[in-house]
């Protein structure tokens, strides 16, 4: 059991929860984004990052402390709170990126380790292995078996209050991912980043994302906290945490702002193309694009990394409400319009419907019906489940509007694409209460077949008649030959 982090809410996979960080006195709330700060270049000040924009954590590379020999003295005499002036939690990573970009670092996890707890880290990283996507099995399973010595390094490790982050690596290999999330689970360590993501996510492989990060969960534990390491852009946060990840971190606030990037919830614009700022934040008040190309260039760096993470920390606020609303997946829904990848992902994400319904509150206020996609949405999975538990009388109508031409039945039920039937009773109950359109789809009749399907394999003694509002082809092919079917669109004609 992990006393160190508490789940107060669910959406989906997703949660609201509470990690504390005992060396810096402190409880972080996630799903929390944690500013990358490169200790030799402040893009902007540790301080500003807590007071202006709310962050509780940032993460920064004690590899990079420990190989500069400019400011590895001070930081050790400082201490690193004092050294980036910032008084909120601090997480280090080891050098494993170094280790992926360069093939070879010169430090063991028990060096990084003991030199992490000396600059005061609050949340330390042993040296893992991020093997890269599309890696053979062979070089996977060696590199993870190294990974795993490196947390059994960690485990035996000195380190005292500070908590310790164990990386689950596996490259695109799902049953490897979630081998290594159920091996770090099954340590002593605390915090369980999932590595080797930056080129899935540099590639907009979203799906692919899915796969490593559902596949790491399934090993992991509920209490684990999860950190998608790496992904930094707003566009794939409510994807990410409604799959159950709770901790991001952005380098990319920065690194685009150098490349005159400016990031929205639904992609990234270049400020040499933007007209107008479609933002409130503010930098985009009190600016124009005009105005910051003409301007100074290191002025507007430093402007476009500030708006950069205002839409970042207002995307976290943004999902930790539709946490708490039971919207999260409406949320995913519209984000995935944003990029025919991030459809991708979501779809990928909805693979995993049953996964995402383990945690899924049985009740939210509202369930709408968005998009097609709806209608692989957890609740639909568990409604169908709930259908094969119904008790039906011998004869049974099931009707979407109106009542058909023959009345002699012994109850009539509902039937709702794209839920299926269910009787009176539950009418007012989550989700059959949910808004859909008057104008239904395909995938909305198809699940809804589908339900019909499961209620009647699962009475076959029943007697049941469907009448449905002129559904598609394919919909009323899963309906089983023994349900009695009539369009009854062509009733009172
Ligand atoms: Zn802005």
């Amino acid at each position: 059991m992990r006393d160190h982090f508490e789940v107060r809410d669910h959406d989906a996979a997703g949660r609201i929860g509470r990690l504390e960080v005992p060396r810096a006195d402190l409880t972080v709330e996630t799903p929390a984004l944690l500013p990358v700060v490169n200790p030799n270049v402040l893009t902007i000040e540790p301080e500003r990052l807590r007071t202006v924009f709310g962050a509780e954590m940032l993460i920064t590379n004690s590899y990079i402390i420990r190989s500069t020999d400019r400011i590895r003295d001070r930081v050790l005499a400082e201490g690193l709170h004092e050294f980036l002036g910032f008084d909120g939690a601090i997480m280090t990573d080891s050098g494993s990126f170094q280790l992926a970009e360069y093939g070879d670092i010169d430090v063991t996890t028990a060096e990084i380790l003991e030199f992490q707890r000396r600059i005061g880290s609050d949340i330390a990283t042993p040296v893992d292995v991020p093997t890269p996507p599309d890696a053979d099995r062979d070089r996977v399973e060696r590199e993870l078996a190294t990974t795993e010595r490196a947390l059994a390094d960690a485990a035996a490790a000195a380190t005292g209050e500070m908590l310790l982050n164990a990386p689950i690596q596996g490259s695109t290999h799902t049953d490897v991912r979630e081998a290594a999330g159920r091996h770090a689970a099954g340590t002593e360590l605390d915090v369980f980043p999932i590595g080797a993501m930056v080129p899935l996510l540099n590639a907009y492989r979203y799906a692919d994302v899915v796969e490593a990060v559902a596949a790491a969960k399934r090993g992991l534990d509920p209490d684990c906290p999860v950190h998608l390491f790496g992904a930094g852009h707003p566009m794939m946060f409510a994807l990410a945490v409604a799959l159950g990840c709770d901790l991001f971190d952005s380098a990319a606030y920065a690194l685009m702002a150098r490349d005159g990037r400016y990031l929205t919830v639904s992609g990234t614009e270049h400020l040499s193309e933007l007209s107008w700022f479609p933002c409130s934040c503010p930098v985009c008040v009190d600016h124009t694009p005009a105005g910051l190309r003409e301007g100074d260039a290191d002025e507007a760096e430093r402007l476009l990394a500030e708006h950069n993470l205002h839409v970042t920390f207002e995307e976290i606020r943004r999902i930790k409400a539709a946490i708490r609303s039971g919207t999260l997946l409406e949320l995913v829904d519209r984000r995935a319009r944003g990029h025919p990848a991030m459809l991708d992902g979501y779809r990928a994400l909805l693979d995993h419907a049953d996964q995402l319904a383990a945690t899924d509150p049985v009740s939210k206020d509202a369930f709408f019906y968005t998009s097609h996609e709806s209608a692989r949405r957890p609740e639909v999975g568990r409604h169908h489940d709930r259908i094969t538990r119904l008790e039906p009388p011998s004869t049974l109508l099931l009707t979407e509007s109106k009542t058909p031409s023959s009345h002699d039945y012994d109850a009539v039920w509902r039937v709702k694409p794209p839920f299926g039937p269910f009787p009176r009773a539950l009418s007012e109950t989550y989700p059959l209460t949910a808004e859909t359109p008057e104008r239904t789809d395909a995938a909305a009749q198809a699940a809804a077949a589908d339900g019909v399907r499961r209620l009647a394999d699962a009475n076959p003694e029943t007697a049941i008649t469907l009448g449905h509002d002129g559904w598609d082809s394919a919909a009323l092919a899963a309906v089983p030959d023994r349900v009695e079917t009539e369009d009854l669109r062509t009733l009172g004609r």
